[in-house]
């Protein structure tokens, strides 16, 4: 799965995550905000209640205040030597008053007894414990004796000296530090309903920084996150869409090139009777080197798609590392030769004499690094160093004098179909798929492909790292040295001798197994040849052959079937896959149908020939 699908799963997760999450707070806030309501409606409610209360107890005590007063002032004009009309006025006056005394007093303690209220309760026992009540008594009782005819002159003199004075002013007091306490009551209650309105909003406030907090600070940054994953990937896509087109360019190019050259001088070969050997043999072989290319490019392209849907395959064997670069230097270093350039490869220190490697895929990564230090450089020299790092790496370092990479393009180069220098200026040929398919390679056989430095105009310098495996001491060599390999033709008739034998070519394909048979007799072997199964299971009856080169796919019976009828009639001689299927898969199909090997086309002359000799040989 990519990892752009992974995250964007991620993200789905987390945007789930957080929705539960959202409900959650919610409806936790809400709770919490409807208990706190609640809580501070009936405090609220309460403290309405007291300072009704307060008010109410304030007027009537007001009330009795001013009714004390009047009466007090009355009591000051009572003398026995007014006249008994004016006595019986004025009593008249104070009686009036009294009523309203005692009707506040009474209105007073009644509410006071009825009231609920914590204040007014503190109210009452402080009353109480200033006697107010019975001071109260006492105050009604000398009213009582001015009013009262029958008291004598002595009584009326002192009620009217504690009305007007004394008592008035104590009583009066009481109830001025009554009003005073309710007073404070009421700013007390005040201030606590100011509170519970702090709260409330404290409350609040921090319910917005839970929300913000735990809910729209992630959520934020999760849809920021995949705002950016999204542009990301969009960019790609359209980058890899670019990528693609400037692909399709270069490798229609890369294919009508020798596709030209092919067609051009089959033509000339063709029409041209005139011809010399000389110039046949030379027309030929440009076709060859061109087959040869077009072939080599369409296996990049098949490698790369298998890279990317990760089905590349290892075949990890014990490999002789002074063969292996004997071979890769005979075989490259002709285009070296070609455009006169030094190619030299040395060692630093022992290296290993045998590695665990599978040999194809480092050659491959060898052939893409030095041939591409090759076509970069047109003056001076290439060197590869090969070593043995401390920590048991297998480096080679291959420096070029050639014309550098510009720094912006020193990643870029690495991603597929990606070149330093593109279309329009584009001067070197290529499909931009050798570093991404060495570095891809050279990752799965534990190392790397680097680029240790580059300069324009002056040279760049590739690093290659490889796991080497296990490595014992005694296999450790300094003497390492390149000889170029013996011209291979060379090897054809001295090696490769497949005289006597007899080898048996299937292939429905008439031009193909004709063109094997040629090769094959080249190197002295006697060829029958024919082109489908039945044909191949009726001549078997008869007659037996050193080897069958048997292509797989044919009209009627294919390979497999061929091979089944085969066994089935007891034939055991040996027998080989020759086919344009080229996948590990197919390889691993013929090997457990039991074919003896699996050799694949196109396949030249000496290739051929190597293979038959390695099996019959
Ligand atoms: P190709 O060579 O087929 O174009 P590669 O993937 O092998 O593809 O290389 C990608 C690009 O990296 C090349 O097109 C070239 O621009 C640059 N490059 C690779 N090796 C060198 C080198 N030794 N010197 C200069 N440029 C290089």
């Amino acid at each position: 799965m990519s990892t752009s699908i992974i995250s964007y799963n991620k993200n789905q997760i987390k945007i789930k995550n957080l929705r539960k999450r959202f409900f959650a707070f919610s409806t936790l806030a809400l709770l919490i905000i409807i208990a706190i309501s609640f809580i501070a409606f009936g405090f609220h409610r309460d403290i309405i209640d007291q300072q009704k209360s307060i008010r109410k107890v304030n007027k009537l005590l007001l009330k009795q205040q001013s009714a004390i007063k009047q009466i007090s002032t009355l009591g000051s004009f009572f003398d026995e030597d007014i006249s008994d009309t004016e006595m019986e006025k004025m009593r008249a006056k104070v009686r009036f008053k009294v009523s309203k005394l005692k009707k506040a007093t009474s209105e007073l303690s009644s509410f006071i007894l009825k009231s609920d209220s914590a204040s007014i309760e503190d109210l009452e026992t402080y009353l109480h414990q200033k006697s107010f009540k019975s001071n109260m008594k006492n105050y009604i009782q000398h009213v009582k004796k001015l009013l009262s005819d029958s008291s004598t002159s002595l009584e009326i003199k002192e009620s009217i000296r504690y009305l007007s004075k004394d008592s008035a002013d104590g009583d009066t007091e009481y109830l001025e530090e009554l009003l005073s306490i309710l007073d404070s009551e009421y700013k007390d209650g005040m201030k606590k309903l100011e509170r519970v309105g702090i709260l409330i909003i404290l409350l609040c406030i921090l319910e917005v920084f839970v929300v913000w907090f735990f809910l729209f600070r992630p959520l934020h940054s999760t849809v920021m996150n995949q705002n950016k994953q999204l542009l990301e990937s969009a960019l790609k896509v359209e980058s890899a869409a670019r990528s693609r087109t400037d692909f399709l360019a270069n490798i229609s190019h890369e294919i009508r090139t020798p596709m030209t050259a092919i067609l051009g001088y089959a033509e000339v070969l063709q029409t041209d009777e005139k011809l010399d050997k000389d110039n046949v043999k030379k027309t030929v072989k440009i076709i060859n080197q061109n087959a040869t290319h077009l072939l080599s490019l369409l296996d990049e392209v098949l490698d790369v798609s298998k890279m990317e849907s990760g089905k590349f395959e290892f075949l990890e064997q014990k490999v002789d590392l002074t063969n292996l670069l004997n071979e890769v230097y005979s075989l490259i270093h002709v285009k070296a030769r070609e455009k006169k350039i030094d190619l030299n490869f040395n060692n630093t220190g022992n290296i290993p004499q045998f590695i665990m490697t599978d040999p194809k895929r480092l050659k491959q990564i060898l052939f893409n690094i030095i041939g591409n230090a090759i076509k970069f450089t047109d003056t001076g020299s290439i060197d590869l160093e090969v070593y043995l790092e401390t920590n048991k790496q297998l480096q080679f370092k291959i420096s070029d004098t050639g014309c550098g990479i510009p720094k912006e393009k020193r990643e870029l180069i690495f991603a597929p179909f990606e070149q330093a220098y593109t279309s329009a200026n584009r001067q070197f040929s290529g499909t931009g798929l050798g570093l991404v398919l060495s570095r891809g390679l050279a990752r799965k056989m534990g190392g790397d492909v680097q680029i240790l430095s580059s300069e324009l105009g002056k040279g760049t310098v590739f690093l290659i790292t490889i796991n080497p495996g296990e490595i014992g001491k005694h296999s450790l060599t300094s003497d390492f040295s390149t000889s170029v390999i013996k011209d291979e033709s060379d090897y054809l008739e001295q090696d490769y001798n497949l005289s006597r034998k007899e080898i048996l070519v299937v292939d429905d394909a008439k031009e193909n197994a004709r063109l094997f048979s040629i090769y094959l007799e080249r190197a002295g072997a006697k060829v029958t040849i024919l082109n489908d199964g039945y044909s191949v299971l009726e001549l078997t009856q008869t007659k037996s052959f050193d080897l069958i080169l048997l292509d797989l796919q044919m009209p009627g019976m294919d390979g497999y079937q061929v091979i089944s009828e085969l066994k089935k009639n007891g034939y055991s001689g040996h027998i080989s896959a020759l086919t344009a299927h080229a996948m590990a898969e197919e390889v691993e199909k013929t090997r457990k149908s039991g074919f003896d090997a699996h050799i694949t086309k196109p396949i030249g002359s000496v290739e051929l020939i190597k293979k038959v000799y390695s099996i019959i040989g």
